[in-house]
């Protein structure tokens, strides 16, 4: 990966056994499994072994050149301190601005785009999920058929809103994330909300005045929060409550059905990145080109969100110093603090991260994952950073590359992203996942042409193309940014929109459960 590197990686489907002779290289000593290291050189005990020009660890033993490097014989670096990190330093070139790039979206009042024309029904908390799920299928097979023009019926589903310490500080984050996840560019500004009654999270408390455009959205006509309460004395058995939630949903779905695709410049496109069952392919062929495509999307004007907070933190010093300003970097160093303090609290690290799954893959540690994760970022400079829950728009934030904090986890990550304002996102794998989102497309990278060849009708792009020498890190970034415009015109669907593919939102509630 670099050329101060003293490892590299086997790319050969299946590895390759002892005694095979690397081009230009050593002789393997040991059998090395597909995407696992060979040490290029004599490292002996308590030597730095290099790659992306990093430190990802120390040798705990004498390994000869030609040697299988794996977790076993490494030991970890400690994480870099947050103080004296360079901030704002690096002076990134100007990008040259891409021109002449547009989809076709749908566009919303508040000045967002859509790239889907979704009705979606937001939850104050848990206890109503099965009536609206009964209400959902009811409305998919009865009134769906009516309004054409309207792709989608979504009950916002979560674990939150009863039994929570809901005045703890932190209480903040899932109710904000809840709040701006029904504010959604895809949704089209039409918000719902089905309430039991006596929650902790009110509806007034979720949707306070202010924050959603109130309309002539109650079926009787009257302005003000459109809210079905389940405990209302006015519903006596349970079809009154299905048929009071299709009602509403007639109101909105009405409105919803006028709207037509308008053609958009692709600076309106709002992408989150993330990866998930990584392998040490992720960080040579599907994050690289994610990178590249960042760029591109970047230079075109869009919205780019990176996040993934513990697969960042051994790379902070390469992110403050890419800050547009000092503000940007300090916000960054403060979510890293946060997060630390977290992980701590529960007496964990960053090293909590890697999954058996991601060592098998190659990943000795979260250093090297981290160093494989961050290129999704690209290059540009980070022009803002959003605490988890937070909506792009209420920073002001309108283009360029973000760092969105959240945790790692899959779900959790692509829940925040919905919250922060997504409307299309690229997910990379090496091991595979068939994750999905029921309010978003997701367009999904295989690292390795091993998997896209075994998961054909689940992987939308092979970037293993680039280590089979097929192809380069600039093509299938281009590929990724024409599917891109493709996918969010509605010409094409992903293939987890497909096969309906869809996981659940999961809410970040570092406060207390009563
Ligand atoms: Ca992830």
């Amino acid at each position: 990966m670099h050329a101060a590197d003293n490892v590299a990686i086997v790319a050969n489907d299946g590895g390759l056994p002892a005694g095979t002779a690397l081009p230009g290289g050593p002789t393997l000593r040991d059998k090395v499994p597909q995407g696992h290291k060979v040490a290029l050189v004599d490292l002996p005990a308590g030597t730095e072994v290099r790659r992306y020009d990093v430190t990802i660890g120390r040798t705990t033993q004498d390994l000869p050149a030609g040697s299988w490097v794996h977790e076993r014989v490494l030991e970890m670096p400690q994480a870099r301190a947050l103080e004296a990190l360079p901030m704002a330093t690096s002076r990134v070139a100007p990008m040259e601005p891409l021109a002449g790039f547009t989809f076709e979206g749908y566009r919303n009042a508040d000045g967002s785009v859509g790239t889907r024309n979704i009705l979606a029904i937001t939850q104050t908390v848990q206890c109503v999920a099965g009536v609206v799920d009964f209400a959902v299928q009811r409305i998919k097979s009865e009134l769906l058929p009516l309004y054409p023009h309207v792709d989608d019926v979504v009950g916002l589903e979560h674990s939150y809103g009863c039994g929570v310490a809901i005045d703890a500080p932190d209480a903040v984050i899932p109710i904000r994330t809840l709040r701006n996840i029904s504010r959604n560019p895809n949704f089209g500004g039409e918000v719902m909300v089905v309430s039991l009654g006596c929650e902790k999270l009110q509806p007034e408390r979720l949707l306070p005045p202010g924050t959603i455009p109130i309309t002539d959205t109650r079926a009787d006509g009257t302005a003000g929060l459109d809210v079905v309460c389940l405990q209302d004395d006015s519903h006596v058995g349970f079809m009154s409550m299905i048929e009071g939630v299709m009602r509403q949903a007639r109101v909105h779905l009405e409105r919803l059905n006028r709207r037509r695709r308008e053609t958009v410049p692709a600076s309106a496109l709002v992408v989150g990145v993330q990866c998930g069952g990584s392998d040490a392919f992720s960080g040579v062929t599907a994050n690289p080109a994610v990178g590249f495509c960042t760029d591109l999307l970047v230079r075109a004007g869009a919205t780019v969100m990176f996040s993934e907070v513990t697969e960042v933190r051994d790379g902070i010093a390469q992110l403050t110093s890419r800050a547009a300003t000092p503000e940007v970097a300090e916000a960054m160093v403060k979510e890293m603090a946060w997060y630390d303090a977290y992980l701590q609290r529960g007496s964990a690290d960053r090293s909590a991260n890697t999954t058996p799954g991601n060592k098998q893959g190659g990943l000795s540690n979260i250093v090297e994952k981290a160093m494989g994760s961050i290129v999704k970022s690209g290059s540009a400079q980070i022009a803002g950073a959003l605490s988890p829950g937070e909506r792009l728009s209420d920073k002001g934030i309108t283009s360029g590359l973000v760092y969105a904090a959240t945790p790692a986890s899959d779900f959790i990550c692509g829940t925040l992203q919905l919250a922060a304002g997504m409307n299309m996102h690229i997910f990379t794998t090496g091991r595979g996942t068939p994750y999905g989102l029921a309010a978003c497309p997701v367009v999904k990278v295989a690292t390795r042409t091993d998997l896209a060849r075994r998961w054909h009708d689940l992987m939308d792009i092979n970037a293993g193309r680039i280590a089979d020498g097929e192809s380069t890190i600039e093509e299938t970034g281009w590929e990724m940014f024409r599917l891109l415009l493709e996918v969010a015109s509605g010409r094409k669907k992903t293939w987890a929109e497909h096969w309906k593919l869809h996981n659940a939102l999961v809410l970040f509630n570092p406060a207390p459960i009563t």
